[in-house]
């Protein structure tokens, strides 16, 4: 019965003992005994609402489910960057932080990074509020229900890694690991804008290319958690485009951040464009943000590398589109520092190769969230699998999850 009162009040289904005793079919005495309960637990707080001018009787009082009770840390990794963040219990961020990382340094040295910006988060929040809960995107393929990472092209190191555990033996909270886009996905899908409550599909195109699938409001996983890795599928059968991967003829080896910079890396070398020649010789190496401005420019060659690159990368998303049907598509990641030409290009190709009927009412957008939307998502994937009912069964009674944090992680 508490279950039932906390899942309504966190809901906003209810926030008055009169329509918890409407939904619940109890009577009042029972509702208030729970609710008492709940208060103890620290779960729920009853608040004095400020009385109308001129209204009679006693002052109304409303419910509230404690969204405080506890923090959430989230981290998403990209193949060199790292955000992080903790949150309340609501999934808004108290606090957030980025770093510069090499994934292919391996799980120690990169988790270490991890766990050295979670403790720097915790610190700049209220001291005593306990972690309740871990969520870790990593850039390669994960088996959600163990979290480890699985035979992934650009993580050396990390195969079979128990990301889980790793957390789970410092923090002593229970932890789901994900795709990074998948979690992405998930934080558009619930803050991104326009809001459209519709499924959708989030296509991440910066070193590599990935995409992660949204429907009903949750994530589209697959059996074993490879659902969305779309970076792999062959679009060329031309033997010589080697992948990261170890084969050939990949979308990201053709399409892909690391590819487009090698391509233009050798262009900027023998002189073909200036442009880029100029912001080789700047810093070694190119970035998104160095096509970016050579596209602003106005030089050729980065220009119709861009084109190319998002023309692949939207016939490719178009046969997904065909197969998925999302009502909304995001474009995220490094692509959309390239400046408006990618957005533009990738937008007509997959309208030219999507089905009319699948085509008619999508909503093709930008990721809206500044680069935050992965520790978003994932601050509202711990805070789900804490907080849904199934869960809260768990642990509702000692008031505290962390008790149970071996069997919530696994029942996920
Ligand atoms: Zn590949």
């Amino acid at each position: 019965v508490l279950t039932q009162i906390v899942d309504l009040v966190r809901r906003d289904d209810a926030n008055s003992r009169p329509q918890l005793e409407a939904l619940t079919g109890l009577g009042r005495a029972v509702v208030n005994e729970r609710l008492a309960d709940g208060i103890e637990l620290g779960v729920l707080e009853e608040l004095e609402a400020m009385p109308t001018t001129g209204q009679r009787g006693r002052p109304s009082r409303t419910v509230r489910f404690r969204s405080d009770a506890g923090v959430v840390l989230s981290a998403c990794l990209g193949a060199v960057s790292l955000h992080a963040a903790v949150s309340d219990l609501a999934g808004n961020p108290l606090g957030r932080a980025f770093r510069r990382i090499n994934v292919a340094d391996g799980p120690r040295p990169v988790l270490g990074s991890v766990q050295t910006l979670f403790r720097r988060l915790l610190a700049r929040v209220d001291g005593d509020t306990a972690v309740w809960g871990i969520a870790i995107g990593v850039p390669g393929p994960v088996e959600f229900r163990t979290g480890r990472v699985v035979a992934p092209p650009i993580m050396p190191g990390w195969d079979g890694y128990d990301v889980r555990d790793h957390f789970y033996r410092r923090f002593g909270a229970p932890v789901w690991v994900d795709n990074e886009v998948n979690l992405m996905a998930l934080g558009e899908w619930h803050r991104g804008e326009p809001r459209e409550g519709r499924d959708l599909l989030y296509v991440k195109v910066s070193t590599g290319i990935g995409s992660g699938l949204v429907t009903g409001g949750q994530l589209h996983r697959g059996d074993s958690g490879a659902a969305g890795d779309i970076g792999h599928v062959r679009v060329t059968a031309d033997r010589r485009v080697h992948c990261r991967c170890g084969k050939t003829g990949c979308l990201e080896a053709v399409a892909g951040g690391w590819a487009l910079q090698q391509r233009l890396e050798a262009v900027a070398a023998d002189g073909t464009s200036s442009a880029l020649a100029k912001r080789l010789a700047s810093h070694g190496h190119l970035e998104a943000e160095d096509i970016g401005l050579a596209v602003a420019e106005g030089d050729a060659v980065a220009r119709s590398a861009v084109v190319h690159s998002a023309r692949v990368t939207g016939q490719a998303i178009a046969g997904v589109v065909n197969f998925a049907n999302p009502g909304t598509l995001v474009l995220g990641g490094g692509a959309i520092r390239h400046g408006p030409l990618f957005f533009e290009e990738f937008r007509k190709s997959v309208l030219e190769g999507a089905i009319e009927l699948a085509a008619r009412n999508l909503t093709i957008r930008q990721a809206s969230l500044d680069f935050n939307e992965g520790t978003i998502g994932g601050s509202i994937l711990a805070a789900e699998n804490l907080l849904r009912p199934q869960a809260l069964r768990l642990w509702l009674a000692d008031g505290n999850p962390r008790v149970v944090a071996e069997q919530l992680q696994g029942a996920a």
